[in-house]
């Protein structure tokens, strides 16, 4: 046998013991396949497992989760889920029943507000009935929402251990960006007048936002959409814009614009100067994948500048470091 003839031999011997000991590519490259409920749950499971998990996320841009139903084919999905990721404290309003029945078939389903829930961070409410109730919207406060990627990152390890490490090196990473545009966005919100820190909205997604800079929050819906606004509500919200003498109040991207202009208009109709904000905030639901809005980044700049904006504040420089970058109009100074 020549020298070129044996090289050839041994390359093929150690591609041949190479493959026997890692197994055949096809099992290697098997992904689990995750369902992510919300926009903001698809955005951490993007964050924290990129391209190693196949990814559904079942509401798309501008979806109200309260009153958003599973299709047969967000059914479809569930059933051949390894893992289903949902926001929970019955931010999922329809979705009791499916939950219980993926439980019966040993799917895994995992809230997001787990880790905050249990640190005792969940800020208790009162529901449309006037009963005691968990408010659900608990990921506008950036330090929970580091606790919730976290979370996602462990039982995404869980689940598909061969990543774990990168899983967990992700959300390490992601949740110091987390820091900045907390940092970031208490600074800016930090710069309108104290007297002036009441957020004005339609729906009542806003309080973990608002303690988190010490903000006031006066909505004219309870913590669900799913009980339209009555008279008496709109009322009480343009007697709180006069009393307050806030100028400014907020439409939401996944709530109808009605029941603001009918504060307005109320607002107005006893004398009040109130204006709607530059632009719409996003609550229950974010943007499209691609766009700015469609992360949770995004989507959070997009609503602390049009907040500290829309009071005619100048920002803070932002930091430089994070991703996606805005553009320049929004976080103009
Ligand atoms: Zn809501």
């Amino acid at each position: 046998m020549k020298f070129k003839t044996i090289a050839v031999c041994i390359a093929l011997l150690m591609a041949t013991l190479n493959f026997l000991a890692e197994g055949p590519v096809s099992a290697q490259a098997e992904k689990i396949n995750v369902v992510a409920t919300t926009t903001q749950a698809a955005d951490a499971v993007r964050i924290i497992a990129g391209d190693k998990v196949n990814l559904t996320g079942l509401m798309g841009a501008g979806v109200d989760p309260h009153l958003y139903k599973p299709t047969e084919a967000d059914i479809r999905a569930m059933n051949e889920a390894d893992l289903v990721i949902y926001s929970g404290l019955h931010l999922e309003g329809q979705f009791d029943k499916v939950f219980e029945a993926l439980g019966e078939r040993s799917i895994r389903t995992y809230p997001l507000s787990d880790p905050v829930k249990n640190a005792g961070y969940v800020i208790e409410t009162l529901d449309a009935k006037g009963a005691s109730a968990h408010d659900p919207h608990f990921w506008f406060d950036p330090r929970n929402w580091a606790m919730a990627v976290e979370g996602v990152a462990e039982v995404l390890a869980e689940t598909d251990p061969t990543n774990g490490d990168l899983y967990r090196a992700n959300a390490k990473a992601y949740s110091a960006d987390l820091d900045l545009l907390y940092q970031w966005s208490l600074e800016a919100m930090s710069g309108v007048p104290e007297d002036k820190r009441i957020l004005i909205t339609s729906h009542d997604a806003f309080q973990y936002f608002a303690a988190a800079f010490g903000w006031k929050v006066v909505a004219v819906q309870g913590i669900s959409t799913a009980a339209e606004a009555s008279v008496s509500d709109i009322q009480k919200v343009a007697k709180a814009i006069m009393d307050s003498g806030i100028p400014v109040i907020f439409v939401e991207s996944s709530v109808p614009h009605r029941t603001i202009e009918a504060v307005i208009e109320s607002a107005r109709a006893q004398g009040g100067k109130v204006r709607t904000g530059i632009r719409d905030l996003y609550s229950d639901a974010m943007d499209a994948p691609d766009k700015y809005g469609g992360t949770y980044i995004g989507m959070f700049t997009h609503n602390v500048a049009t907040i500290v904006r829309s009071f005619e504040v100048e920002l803070p420089v932002y930091p430089e470091t994070l991703a996606p970058k805005p553009a320049a109009e929004l976080i103009a100074q």
